[in-house]
C-alpha cells in the first residue's frame, strides 16, 4: 500500500494488548521500520540485570544513570530468522528481554526520568525520516507529539493476561495465570502512574479496544483509517 505521504505511526497501550502485532502488520504493509521503544526499555534492564545494578530484589538507579552512556542498543536484522532482532552491545538479546524477570522489573526502570530522557532521544533519531511504525507508551504524547497517525490499543486486562499467559506457556516458561493478571495490573497502574510520561492516550489519538476484536479487524480498521486520511484513491487499496 501506498500513502500520498511519508508518515510515523504512533501505537501506544496498554501492556499485552497487541500492539507490536499490529504495528509489524503495518510496517511490513507499508514498506516501513518497525520500532518496538518496549524492547529499549527491555533492553536497559537486562543490562541492569547482568551487572547486578539490580541484586537482591533491589535497584541501585544512581549506579544506572551513570552507565546509560555504556550502553548500546540496535535494532539489526538476522538472516537466520529472517526478522529484525534487537542488540545490547553487540549481543542478540532478543530472547534473553522477554522472560518474565526483564518483564517484570522493566516499569520499574522505565520511571527513572534519566533513562526515559536517554532512550526517547535516540527514538527521536531513529524516526528522523519518518516512515517508522513505533510502538510504546508515550509515542504519541512524547516522543513524536507531530506524528500523522496515532493509535491507542486497549483490551480488558483478563484477556490481555490469557493471551500473554498463552505466549509464555507456548514459549516453555513456567507461569501461572494469576501471576501473569497480578503482574500485567502492577505494570498498568505503573505505567499510568508514573511522573514522566505517564501512560495516557494523547489528546488526537484513536482508541482501539480490541477485546473483542482479532488482529484481522484490527488491521482492517486501521487500513480503512490510512486510506481515508493518506490515501491515493481506490488503487491504493488494489495494490
Ligand atoms: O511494550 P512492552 O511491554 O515490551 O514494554 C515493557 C515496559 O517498558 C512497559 O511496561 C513500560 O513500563 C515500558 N515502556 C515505556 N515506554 C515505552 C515503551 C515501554 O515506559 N515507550
Amino acid at each position: 500500500m501506498k500513502l500520498n505521504k511519508d508518515i510515523i505511526i504512533a501505537i501506544d497501550g496498554h501492556a499485552s494488548c497487541g500492539k507490536s502485532t499490529l504495528a509489524k502488520l503495518l510496517a511490513q504493509t507499508l514498506n516501513y521500520t518497525y520500532i518496538d521503544t518496549g524492547a529499549m526499555y527491555r533492553a536497559i534492564t537486562l543490562y541492569a540485570i547482568e551487572k547486578k545494578i539490580i541484586n537482591n530484589n533491589k535497584l541501585n538507579a544512581n549506579k544506572l544513570i551513570s552507565e546509560l552512556y555504556n550502553i548500546k542498543i540496535e535494532f539489526l536484522y538476522n538472516p537466520q530468522t529472517d526478522r529484525t532482532e534487537t542488540f545490547l552491545n553487540e549481543q542478540n538479546i532478543e530472547k534473553k528481554i522477554r522472560g518474565y524477570e526483564v518483564s517484570q522489573w522493566t516499569s520499574h526502570i522505565a520511571k527513572i526520568p534519566e533513562v526515559r530522557k536517554f532512550l526517547v532521544t535516540l527514538q527521536q533519531e531513529l524516526g528522523k525520516n519518518k516512515r517508522i511504525v513505533m510502538d510504546g507508551r508515550d509515542i504519541g504524547t512524547i516522543v513524536f507529539p507531530q506524528a500523522e497517525l496515532k493509535l491507542f490499543l486497549t483490551a480488558k486486562v483478563e484477556e490481555r493476561a490469557k493471551r500473554r499467559y498463552k505466549e509464555l506457556i507456548e514459549k516453555g516458561e513456567k507461569v501461572n495465570y494469576e501471576q501473569i493478571l497480578n503482574n500485567l495490573i502492577e505494570r498498568d497502574h505503573i505505567d499510568s502512574t508514573r511522573s514522566v510520561s505517564p501512560l495516557t492516550p494523547a489528546t488526537d489519538a484513536i482508541i482501539i479496544d480490541n477485546t473483542n476484536l482479532n488482529i484481522e479487524e484490527q488491521f482492517s480498521l486501521v487500513i480503512a483509517l490510512l486510506s481515508t486520511r493518506f490515501g491515493q484513491g481506490i488503487e491504493c487499496l488494489l495494490r
